[in-house]
């Protein structure tokens, strides 16, 4: 439950939220101080406890009807997540919506599996038996942003949940009312308090990291992240980040030219290209280069921004629409040509014109930095190996994607990218796939959600061993026998020497 339902606001201690299609006030929440936060993590830790002890079949349950509450309140949640963030409704049933419940449904059908103790061969010690167990942390702090604040705020609560933790939620200061509708989806008569919310901006967030948190799942910045990451340093919290990209798109000459447009544009975008896995730079193979830019401008000329049933809606937040514009001017003043859009609309909000910018090069801000906008930068290159090169020259590696008719070039680059996801033929949808573990290499983050691998994040690994055979005593265990070394050896040479394995 949120603190904030507990006490009368201070004044002093508040952060607004706006409707960013139209700039109205939406709410004013409490701006949590650190005590406040450390409050909520102890409250948390009673719960974890006796939640740790449950077998996993009650926490599949007690899951599966948190997202029964979420479809029942399926109407006010788009709402909500509408309102604070300027994205369509159709954007926020398919990629926050649609995409907890398909995570939910994942672990409900694989966490006994991948949580079950894993036995281990005893190798030497043929005496033994010796397996893993997965074990719970006990609270994990999770720090959201504002771009899919209920998908990126869900997905570590729920997984930390399956694995046998509590945990404490700090969504973004952008879109707070989506963290106290999530608690609200929490609330329950056995296992309320298993998942707390604190509202408020950096500070609140930096308060959690330091609050003795058993882990920090941060999604957010590069720079927040490196903060994140020296705070949780202290105390030796482990961490979980999920970083920027600048994501590459890789356009083959043999590629499915209109697909490849349709599906820049739609990869450049959705979510008005807020989104950590955008499009943000496409490299076309210069011999289909003049075709491909053609479409993509038409198509992007047609694209429908706000009104009921628009392509997309308006940006979330002004100073990231700043961004946006910063890295627009930096690029035309280095010799960039904009050939669709490029400006804000005239109107209230934060509506910026979806845009599509040649002429570009590494020396940009625009192919170097995350715009992180609705804006979608082609530069010409010689070939795929060229492009190949360009996309790997990037400080970033979260998703990318590659576009041929030939398999085997579009396996062998999705193999040399250097990236922690990569689509062939598609772009931004590998995060559906639940069963996939997502994250980044290089600035673009440690660790990984979804998947068998993003379950064990949330859990400590305890090796056990016990005898499988009943000695009396050990046959190294002092007084060391006289004969041990010679024994040794000689087994070590049989059981070591080459071929021994084939026979
Ligand atoms: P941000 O880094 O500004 O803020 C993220 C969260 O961190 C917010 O809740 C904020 O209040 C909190 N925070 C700020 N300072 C903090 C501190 N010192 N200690 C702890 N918490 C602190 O990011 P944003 O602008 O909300 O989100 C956009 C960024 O998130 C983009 O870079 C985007 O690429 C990235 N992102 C990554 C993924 C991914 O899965 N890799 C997904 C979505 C967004």
């Amino acid at each position: 439950m949120a603190v904030t339902d507990d006490a009368p606001m201070n004044p002093d201690r508040v952060i607004e939220t706006h409707d960013p299609r139209s700039g109205a006030l939406l709410a004013v929440v409490a701006d949590q101080p650190a005590h406040e936060v450390r409050a909520a993590v102890e409250r948390a830790r009673i719960v974890a406890a006796d939640w740790a002890e449950v077998g996993v079949r009650e926490r599949i349950d007690h899951l599966l009807g948190v997202r029964d509450r979420l479809l029942k309140r399926a109407d006010l949640l788009t709402e909500t997540i509408v309102a604070e963030t300027g994205k369509q409704r159709a954007e926020a049933v398919t990629t926050e919506l649609m995409a907890v419940c398909e995570t939910i449904e994942w672990y409900a059908q694989h966490a006994a599996r991948i949580l079950s103790p894993r036995s281990v061969a005893p190798g030497t010690l043929a005496h033994k038996r010796a397996w893993v167990r997965h074990e719970p942390l006990g609270v994990v702090g999770v720090i959201s942003p504002w771009n899919y604040p209920f998908t990126l705020s869900m997905t570590p609560l729920v997984t930390a949940l399956f694995a046998g933790n509590a945990a404490v939620l700090k969504p973004s200061e952008v879109t707070p009312t989506v963290g106290l509708a999530i608690a609200e989806l929490f609330e329950d008569d056995r296992w309320g308090g298993l998942v707390e919310v604190v509202t408020g901006g950096g500070a609140t967030g930096e308060a959690l990291v330091r609050s003795g948190v058993d882990k920090v799942v941060f999604t957010g910045s590069v720079r927040t992240g490196k903060r994140v990451m020296a705070a949780a340093a202290d105390s030796l919290t482990p961490v979980l980040l999920e970083l920027g990209g600048k994501d590459p798109m890789i356009v083959c000459r043999d590629a499915d030219l209109e697909r490849a447009a349709r599906g820049a544009v739609w990869g450049a975008f959705q979510n008005s290209g807020q989104t950590c896995m955008s499009v943000e730079r496409v490299y076309v193979d210069r011999e289909v280069a003049d075709e491909f830019i053609r479409r993509v401008v038409v198509l992007t000329g047609d694209i429908r921004q706000g009104g009921a049933f628009g392509d997309i809606g308006s940006m979330t937040f002004e100073p990231q629409l700043e961004v946006v514009e910063a890295h627009l001017r930096d690029a035309v003043d280095k010799g960039a040509r904009v050939l669709v859009g490029g400006r804000r609309r005239q109107r209230p909000g934060l509506w910026f014109e979806p845009t599509v910018v040649v002429d570009v090069d590494h020396g940009m801000d625009l192919m170097t930095e995350e715009t992180f906008g609705p804006v979608l930068p082609i530069m010409v290159v010689d070939d795929a190996e060229e492009a190949l090169r360009w996309a790997n020259e990037s400080r970033y590696g979260l998703n990318s994607s590659v576009w041929t008719e030939d398999r085997a070039l579009g396996e062998d680059l999705a193999a040399r990218v250097r990236a922690g996801n990569v689509c062939i033929n598609d772009c931004i949808v590998s995060y559906a796939i639940c069963g996939l573990p997502f994250g980044g290499v290089k600035d673009s983050g440690i660790g990984r959600v979804h998947g068998p691998e993003g379950l064990l994040e949330f859990t400590t690994t305890k090796s056990v061993m016990a005898p499988r055979v009943a000695l009396p005593r050990e046959p190294w265990w002092f007084p060391v026998p006289r004969h041990l070394e010679r024994v040794a050896l000689a087994a070590t040479r049989a059981r070591f020497r080459r071929g021994r394995r084939r026979r």
